[in-house]
């Protein structure tokens, strides 16, 4: 399999035709490559259209997600970028090469290890990964320029508002377990903030003090 054709492919048909035109996020789609974030038995789906098991009963987000909520947080090159829930650490890996910092945390030590190990053979030694509660963020690095949060909340933790640098944004799936909107958060002042809906979307259950109970994930 032509892994680097797949991936043009999946550029322009999943991600440009949709209409994200931010040329950070469309170099950075080109470059990274998705099919080593995923289990050797399902690489032949690394490129396509919709999300992947990642183990854990957990899943890397469908490209086009991915490429909306980079394209959502405005980066700029100097920017220092909080991710919730590393996953697989493809996402990080896109920040990683548009922004100068990454901080992630991730809950679940076995998938943490694995993002640790993609990540540095793939040249991302500017991500930082913690293992524990997300829905805490991590108050001593903070603020951050972009705050972005891969699972779905039931509400914005104040955590996050909070740990966000004025003009600082936050992407955030808010909802019930199964389906959420996309939210951004801008903080616009030091008590302001202006919020916008941007898309419908589904993502696993943030899991932690300010989210979801973790009945039914056995972890
Ligand atoms: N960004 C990831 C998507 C992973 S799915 C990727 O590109 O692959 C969401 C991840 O959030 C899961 O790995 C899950 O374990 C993690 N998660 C859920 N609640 C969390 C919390 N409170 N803190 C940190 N990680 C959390």
């Amino acid at each position: 399999m032509n892994f680097a054709a797949a991936r043009r492919n999946m550029v322009e048909r999943q991600v440009i035709a949709r209409g994200v035109t931010d040329p950070q996020v469309i170099a950075a789609m080109l470059e990274v490559p998705r099919h080593l974030f995923i289990e050797e038995a399902l690489r032949a789906q690394a490129y396509g259209d919709a999300p992947l098991p990642i183990g854990q009963r957990q899943t890397i987000s469908q490209p086009y997600m991915v490429a909306s909520m980079t394209e959502a947080l405005c980066l700029r090159r100097h920017d220092q970028v909080l991710e919730i829930g590393t996953g697989s650490g493809y996402q990080s890996a896109i920040l990683a090469k548009i922004v100068r910092r990454v901080l992630t945390i991730e809950r679940i030590p076995e998938l943490a290890r694995q993002a640790r190990r993609v990540l540095d053979a793939t040249g991302c030694g500017n991500v930082q990964i913690r293992v524990g509660d997300g829905t805490l963020g991590w108050p001593e690095e903070a603020p951050f320029d972009a705050i972005i949060v891969t699972a779905g909340a039931p509400t914005i933790p104040d955590e996050y508002r909070r740990q966000l640098a004025i003009g600082g944004r936050l992407v955030i799936p808010v909802g019930d377990r199964s389906s959420q909107m996309l939210l951004r958060v801008v903080r616009t002042g030091e008590a302001n903030y202006r919020e916008e809906s941007l898309l419908g979307c589904r993502f696993v259950p943030l899991i932690g003090e300010h989210g979801w109970g973790n009945e039914g994930n056995g972890l």
